[in-house]
């Protein structure tokens, strides 16, 4: 298996940490790769787009031509996972702040996201949360000037809430969090992604 981990710019070596320990504990035989030209792409089961800054990382994305190759990839079914910026980045819709910078975004989710939803908070919230998808153990969410979305609509449905805000999201083949899974120990977000990358 090959994991693509788009690295631009932000929280890139956790998630290739945090995708090789899955990898492990899976017993999944693979590589989680770090990706800043479209070609390393070729043959990617999955693609991971971290935490940043979601302006920059959309802007090089284009320059680099990841951008273009994502999409397709995305179109082709291949599994998509989008954290923090991340998920700014997937969405279709973005609030003011987003249309203001006229950001680039790859428009694969069906989506409406507000970043910095949860104030400009100094640093970083942690919280427990229950995401049943990942069963029945809460998950430790790291949020860090975080996006919500704020509307999802198509076959997009809220996988996770806090504060009664939407912080995750599954779509087919792509997931999107607000908050950084790569920043604890606890892999199954990561294991989770890498059960939908064996099955396409
Ligand atoms: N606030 C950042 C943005 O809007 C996202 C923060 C993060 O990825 N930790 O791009």
């Amino acid at each position: 298996m090959k994991i693509g981990i788009i690295g631009l710019q932000g929280a890139v070596s956790e998630h290739l940490e945090a995708a090789r320990r899955a990898m492990h504990k899976l017993g999944i035989q693979g590589q989680a790769i770090w990706v800043d030209k479209p070609e390393q792409l070729e043959g990617a089961d999955g693609v991971i787009i971290p935490g940043g800054e979601s302006t920059t990382i959309g802007k090089l994305m284009q320059r680099t031509g990841t951008f273009e190759r994502i999409k397709q990839l995305a179109g082709n079914g291949v599994p998509i996972l989008g954290t923090c910026a991340g998920l700014i980045v997937l969405a279709k819709r973005g609030d003011e702040q987003v249309m203001r910078t006229g950001q680039p975004l790859l428009g694969l989710m069906d989506i409406a996201v507000v970043r910095n939803a949860f104030g400009r908070q100094r640093e970083s919230v942690e919280v427990d949360l229950e995401i049943p998808l990942l069963g029945k153990e809460p998950f430790r969410c790291v949020f860090i000037r975080a996006p919500a979305v704020e509307e999802v609509w198509g076959d997009a449905e809220a996988i996770a809430k806090f504060r009664g805000k939407i912080v995750g999201v599954r779509q087919r083949n792509m997931i999107a969090v607000a908050f950084h899974p790569e920043l604890t120990h606890d892999t199954r977000l990561h294991e989770h992604f890498l059960r939908m990358c064996q099955k396409g």
